[in-house]
């Protein structure tokens, strides 16, 4: 990876007057434009700075474009910078912080972590300083550069925050040592934003907020894909064998699909998944063990085979669930892992994964599609990942962990059953039994397919729970609530020293 900070074009593709021409969205867009008329001019001047480790793959570089761009059209102009570095070390140490945090790993940093940790972000932050005006603002994405936010705000004298994605809801020798290793830089921010209130560490009350992160309604990620908008996406990624004529030629780089030698494969030269045929559940995440990958797996298998306590019981009122159950298949889809380069455990993960999809039996094989999703174009990508979770019965997030699980609001607003885990971010989105249902121990494979095997087995439940989802989604989850909640907290921080 390159040395150095990158700042990421981000393109004003949609305004404010698209969103606000849509009637789902056209209140919460009022509501936007008004605070903000009343908000802005206490930030004039001055540039906010948006800045995180890597310009795509997972929920941060996800957000930021939009967040971005609808603040410049607001008034306030804004930039996204990513850090980088040569050293995979620097990505290896911030994983194991992020590992920390969320409660896992070995506690203890060395003196030369945090030699490493430090030189990276002064490099960085020497680079950045170049770049900024008296006045500007800081927003700190997550702890790899959390240093740097701190450096620079006191070198710089600039207001700065720290937006923490990420969190426990509880604590143990890991996260306490984690924080602690994060401590010396909490000093040099004026205040912190994390997504739960479960979550806020190293900040006192006065200096911390919770913003839940939010959706783009209208990104190729989440907007309505037509019928024939979707198929051709999954034609074009070659997801399905397309009989007839599509408008859009293939796209560069296509799906492909482990095949039971262990090698991924162009996905349409393995056996076709079924997708817009049979009932889909669908999880698509990053390859991280936290994701919870195995157990879900390893429970689809339960409930393909019968093990399950619905089908002891003998199966429950739908007359077409056992056939629903022989043809429902599972798809578990991840970014390119040669893509991602803040994430060194990807691989690994991924081995873990395909080692446990070869010792499934040929039969259950053709059941399980384990998809690498190309990430050379974030546009494509994301309408691949927009037509998986369409087309999908269920959408599953069946993380042992989640700081708040950006997958599930997508899914929610798609109208899509959604069965997450208790973790703590998903906890926030899913009301069990209202929006969806959430796993009780999403280690527990058992349990995982019990409660697949219940969601599947209740249609009309699963069009409620879809439809409460996607208002949910809607009135808690979409940018326009996060953007005024930024606006707010953005404003209380220049005002509290309006010397800087
Ligand atoms: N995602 C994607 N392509 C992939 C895998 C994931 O675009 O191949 C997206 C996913 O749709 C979501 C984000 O990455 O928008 C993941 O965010 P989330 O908050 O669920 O988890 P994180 O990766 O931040 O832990």
């Amino acid at each position: 990876m390159k040395r150095g900070i990158q700042i990421v074009d981000v393109s004003h593709d949609l305004g404010l007057d698209e969103y606000e021409a849509h009637a789902s969205l056209a209140r919460a867009v009022q509501e936007l434009r008004a605070e903000a008329a009343t908000l802005v001019p206490a930030l004039a001047g001055r540039r906010v700075w948006m800045v995180n480790s890597t310009p795509q793959g997972g929920g941060v570089a996800e957000m930021l474009p939009r967040l971005v761009s609808l603040l410049r059209e607001l008034g306030v102009p804004a930039e996204w910078a990513v850090i980088g570095t040569g050293e995979q070390r620097f990505f290896d140490l911030t994983k194991r912080l992020h590992n920390l945090i969320h409660g896992t790993g070995t506690p203890g940093f060395s003196t030369a972590d945090r030699e490493l940790y430090e030189r990276v972000n002064r490099d960085n932050a020497d680079d950045l300083a170049r770049r900024l005006a008296p006045g500007d603002l800081l927003v700190i994405h997550d702890p790899q550069p959390m240093a740097l936010g701190a450096l620079l705000a006191e070198r710089l004298r600039l207001p700065a925050l720290w937006r923490c994605h990420i969190g426990l809801d509880r604590e143990n020798a890991a996260t306490a040592s984690a924080w602690d290793f994060l401590a010396p830089y909490a000093g040099g921010y004026d205040h912190a934003v994390f997504s739960a209130p479960e979550y806020v560490r190293a900040f006192p009350p006065h200096r911390a907020a919770v913003i839940h992160p939010a959706l783009d309604p209208l990104s190729d990620k989440n907007r309505l894909l037509s019928p024939v908008r979707l198929t051709g996406v999954l034609a074009n990624a070659c997801l399905v064998r397309h009989h007839e004529q599509v408008l859009t030629p293939p796209f560069a780089d296509t799906v492909e699909r482990l095949a039971p030698d262990g090698r991924f494969v162009p996905a349409e030269q393995a056996e076709p998944i079924g997708i817009l045929y049979r009932p889909l559940v669908t999880q698509i995440s990053r390859w991280d063990r936290l994701k919870g990958w195995l157990p879900l797996l390893a429970g689809f298998a339960h409930l393909k085979r019968g093990e399950t306590a619905l089908a002891r019981a003998g199966g429950g009122p739908d007359p077409l669930h056992d056939r629903r159950r022989r043809i429902v298949r599972l798809v578990l889809a991840g970014p390119d892992p040669a893509s991602i380069q803040d994430d060194p455990e990807g691989r690994e993960v991924l081995d873990a994964l395909r080692a446990a999809y070869q010792e499934l039996p040929a039969d259950l094989q053709r059941d399980v599609a384990i998809l690498s999703l190309p990430m050379s174009s974030r546009r494509q990508n994301a309408l691949i990942v927009n037509a998986l979770q369409r087309a999908s019965t269920v959408v599953v997030q069946n993380s042992i962990e989640e700081g708040f699980g950006l997958t599930v609001a997508e899914a929610m607003w798609k109208r899509a059953a959604v069965v997450g885990s208790r973790a703590c971010g998903i906890r926030q989105q899913i009301r069990d039994g209202v929006d969806g249902r959430l796993i009780a121990d999403p280690s527990d494979p058992a349990t995982v397919a019990d409660c697949l095997d219940e969601v599947l087995a209740h249609p009309r439940e699963r069009a409620t729970w879809g439809r409460n989802a996607e208002r949910r989604a809607h009135d808690a989850f979409l940018v326009f609530t996060q953007i005024a909640q930024w606006l707010r907290l953005l404003v209380r921080v220049v005002e509290a020293r309006p010397e800087a």
